[in-house]
């Protein structure tokens, strides 16, 4: 594409959002011909068996009785003391890290990813992920030009691809002084994997060993948007205390964000928190972060800090947020465990699933597929080699008939 005034800056901007234009589409036959003929498997928030967004009342509650203050004024850059220490709860529970943990607030957790990259690369650096990924890494690495590379996720039997991610490390390592390794766990979107904690051991000794050089630097900036939609709260946070014994050259970060966590999408709100040692690389994190916000979008939104301080700083508060975002988290698992047992029996192969939003599906000539799926009213995301379907917006007993479709639908493009 050629632009008339803007600069391409070296970025591949699309022309339409391949995920807004399939849910477009969803929208108008379901307009055309009734909502009851049309599956909406695109969109990525947690929307109830009526096709409504699911928000936490308990939240709500919080939010409508905040006083003006509380969302008039501007926030400290970093976020206000209160909101900070609320965050690192919300992160790690019950979990205390040992050594430094500075935090810095963000606008959700895609801020948190922007100021990673934009602090721990340098212009022109390969970032590293996995080969299914949430697209918008790509985007935030190229707008501050840098570009996504990929390991590849599973190996045959579907289980973590320990020599794909070394492999890849030490060609990156090769070239570049430093590296951000992007892990979206638990409940990965697009596949739903977690990582298991023998997956996290082999992680870690491979990312110590690519660090005992210490001229190179490594920052593992853990993606933990679907932290509290992945089943048992306490169970999925077991992975933080093995990220307390890294050398200074290997920082931490976590990426934690409120939109699925509070069904706050629209608020705008997350922090990121590194874990290190050493307190100089804390203390620096937070001057370079804060600095970077500064110059994108300033300080973040402070209702929704008021109101995470208001939940943490209440007990009972919180364990009736917790309760209820329980519910709807069980509802999910259910979605999610009834497609994946519809797919055994229509002999449907998955990416390895185990929770989260979205189920991916692999299959040659995904972009076919879907639009052969449309026929039927069944409208799903091509991602890369596969069709990633959103569990987190059909009902149960739309989960259980997708998966017979899709084969049909898969068996008829490919034969
Ligand atoms: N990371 C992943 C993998 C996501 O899917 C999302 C949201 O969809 C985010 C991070 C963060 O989103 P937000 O910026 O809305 O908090």
């Amino acid at each position: 594409m050629t632009y008339k005034m803007a600069e391409a800056n070296n970025r591949v901007i699309p022309v339409e959002d391949k995920i807004f234009g399939i849910n477009q589409k969803a929208k108008e036959m379901a307009a055309r011909e009734g909502a009851g003929k049309v599956v909406n498997a695109t969109i990525g928030s947690l929307l109830d068996d009526a096709g409504n967004l699911v928000i936490l009342s308990s939240v709500v509650e919080v939010l409508k009785n905040l006083t003006p203050i509380d969302y008039a004024d501007y926030a400290p850059i970093a976020g206000t003391p209160d909101f900070i220490k609320s965050m690192k709860r919300a992160a790690f529970g019950s979990y205390v890290p040992k050594g430094y943990t500075e935090a810095v607030a963000t606008p959700g957790g895609t801020g948190a990813i922007r100021n990673t990259i934009q602090n721990y690369s340098k212009r022109g650096d390969q970032i590293l992920t996995s080969d299914w990924y949430w697209s918008p890494y790509s985007t935030i690495a190229q707008d501050i030009e840098r570009s996504i590379t990929t390991y590849t996720l599973f190996d045959e039997e579907g289980r973590f691809y320990a020599a794909s991610f070394e492999g890849k490390i030490k060609e990156l390592l090769a070239k570049q002084d430093g590296l951000v390794i992007i892990l979206n766990t638990p409940a990965h979107n697009p596949t739903g994997y977690s990582f298991t904690l023998e997956d996290w051991d082999k992680i870690i000794k491979i990312v110590k060993d690519a660090a005992a050089d210490s001229s190179k630097k490594i920052t593992l900036l853990v993606d933990v948007a679907y932290l509290d939609f992945a089943g048992d709260e306490e169970e999925h946070r077991k992975f933080f205390p093995l990220l307390d014994d890294f050398p200074p050259n290997i920082l931490v970060v976590v990426a934690h964000s409120l939109s699925k966590s509070c069904t706050m999408y629209g608020m705008r709100s997350g922090a990121m928190i590194c874990i290190t040692q050493d307190k100089e690389i804390a203390d620096e994190f937070k001057t370079v972060c804060s600095f970077s916000s500064r110059g994108t979008w300033s300080n973040c939104n402070r209702a929704a800090m008021a109101t995470i301080s208001s939940i943490y700083a209440d007990e009972e508060l919180l364990a009736k947020v917790t309760r209820e975002r329980q519910a709807f988290c069980q509802m999910l698992l259910d979605r999610g465990n009834a497609f994946a047992k519809a797919a055994d029996e229509a002999g449907l192969k998955t990416v390895p699933f185990q929770a989260g939003f979205f189920v991916t599906v692999p299959c040659e000539n995904a972009d076919a597929v879907g639009l052969e799926l449309q026929k039927e009213g069944i409208f799903a995301v091509p991602v890369g080699k596969g069709l990633r379907v959103s569990v987190a917006s059909v009902s149960e007993e739309k989960c259980k008939m997708l998966p017979a479709a899709m084969k049909k639908a898969i068996d008829k493009v490919n034969g």
